[in-house]
């Protein structure tokens, strides 16, 4: 018998052969390591319990004929989680690296850069991309701003589109979703919206937590959810933390998001944010060494989001200097220039503040600085005074000044009230710590 690898290796040029996809197969059986034959049976090792469900329910048979095809012998697969790698499979890993993926500036599976922060939301993401409806119903992908969760929901997307192009998909976020839902109540058309959402093969709803505590969405959403859920259609979401931490979530939804499958994005580390950057620089198509990647890492510490903002920038300057490859002296000189932009941009002022918590509450900018008194609009003029007292440096009078001319004791006492509602009313409370880090940030 040809040693274990061998077979293995053969084998996988059958079901590289067969497969629906490039990514299925580096996902799925590279991360896949034999490492034993036992009674008929070939057990491989793998790293996720997404892996293993993927494996035994849609390439087992496939990878038993691709083995008999190269042995002649029909043996059984057992596949175990957590097998430490050998020299073999450490290789195959690094080889996984360097496959190029075509460029594009969509957001794809190919162009997602893989990573320990993001290992498992990828793998289920694209277990739900292979196979919607199937196993893993909900998806819910919850993380911090910028880890790339809106970019995996439209890699399933993409996926299914090539992959399964009959199946119907409907993406929207999930204010999108509020909108459409009040103007059909506005103008009496709600079956054609609700046609819309239960016609659908795959919904995708980005930053589901929008719809917390808006009472007729989240009835409305439930209902779309139990029509899908029952018809086994697939139910894909994204929020910033998860159900059961999103505040003032009916609870219904709290339980309904956690019955699939729930996953988290955490900061990429150190390679993986190199990695990402690379395939940024390569989506946008600038020639930039892999040391100069690296020496923007060690050089700024900014959010995934920003570096590709970062990138642009500086690949304009590169193009008006008429450099072949971007330069670490232009890298320098575009993270000087950067850096300050920020600096300028974290000065928080009062027109900020307003214009901040004029959106959140959803009121006019003008009607938090006018004199009304509506309850709807004292509370955000409140909050404001708060915000401008916590995170500026002016003085009560001066703050008073941004308000229609309050006196020193009418600023104190909104700061005062702000105080009591942050002990008292956790929707308020949120609201501050929301905008305090936003402002902040
Ligand atoms: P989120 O929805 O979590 O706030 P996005 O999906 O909008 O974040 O991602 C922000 C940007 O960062 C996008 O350009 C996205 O392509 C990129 N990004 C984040 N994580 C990755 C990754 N692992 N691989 C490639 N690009 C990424
Ligand atoms: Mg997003």
């Amino acid at each position: 018998m040809l040693p274990l690898n061998d077979i293995w290796k053969k084998a996988c040029e059958y079901i590289i052969e067969e497969i629906s996809s490039p990514v299925s197969y580096r996902t799925w059986i590279e991360g896949a390591t034999p490492y034993k034959v036992k009674n008929g049976n070939i057990y491989f090792a793998v790293s996720t319990t997404v892996n293993k469900n993927m494996i035994e329910s849609r390439y087992s048979e496939l990878i038993i004929n691709s083995i008999l095809e190269v042995t002649g012998e029909k043996y059984g697969i057992e596949v175990t989680i957590g097998e430490e790698m050998d020299d073999e499979a450490e290789e195959k890993n690094e080889k996984k690296e360097n496959v190029t993926s075509k460029a594009s500036s969509k957001y794809t599976f190919d162009n997602f850069v893989v990573g320990s922060s993001n290992q498992f939301a990828h793998a289920a993401a694209l277990a739900v991309a292979e196979t919607p409806g199937y196993g893993y119903n909900p998806l819910f992908i919850y993380g911090g701003s910028g880890l790339g969760k809106t970019h995996l929901m439209h890699a399933i997307e993409n996926f299914i589109h090539e992959n399964s192009p009959k199946l119907k998909t409907t993406f929207v976020t999930a204010e999108t979703f509020t909108i459409e839902m009040v103007e059909a109540v506005q103008k009496k058309n709600t079956e054609a919206f609700r046609e819309k959402y239960r016609k659908t093969d795959v919904l995708f709803v980005d930053d589901i937590h929008f719809i917390a505590g808006k009472v007729s969405t989240e009835e409305e959403f439930h209902n779309t959810f139990n029509a899908l859920f029952d018809s086994d259609k697939q139910i894909v979401l994204t929020s910033d933390r998860p159900p059961e931490e999103i505040q003032n979530l009916a609870e219904r939804l709290v339980t309904r998001f956690s019955w699939g499958v729930k996953c988290d994005i955490q900061p990429p580390e150190y390679e993986t944010k190199v990695g990402i950057l690379k395939q940024k620089a390569k989506d946008q198509n600038i020639n930039i060494s892999t040391e100069t990647i690296i020496y923007i890492s060690d050089n700024i510490n900014i959010n995934v989001r920003e570096l590709e903002g970062f990138l642009t920038t500086l690949s304009a300057y590169s193009k008006v200097k008429r450099e072949e490859e971007v330069t670490k002296e232009t890298v320098d000189y575009v993270i000087s220039k950067y850096i300050s932009v920020k600096e300028e941009e974290k000065t928080v002022t009062p027109k900020i503040i307003i214009s901040a918590v004029a959106k959140l509450f959803r009121v006019n900018e003008d009607d938090i600085t006018s004199k009304r008194k509506t309850k709807e609009i004292v509370i955000p003029r409140q909050v404001s005074i708060y915000l401008c007292k916590n995170l500026t440096e002016l003085s009560f009078n001066k703050i008073g000044d941004y308000f229609g001319g309050k006196d020193h004791s009418t600023v104190m006492h909104a700061v005062k009230k702000v105080e009591s509602y942050m002990e008292t009313d956790p929707e308020i409370k949120e609201k501050v710590q929301t905008l305090t880090k936003d402002l902040t940030n």
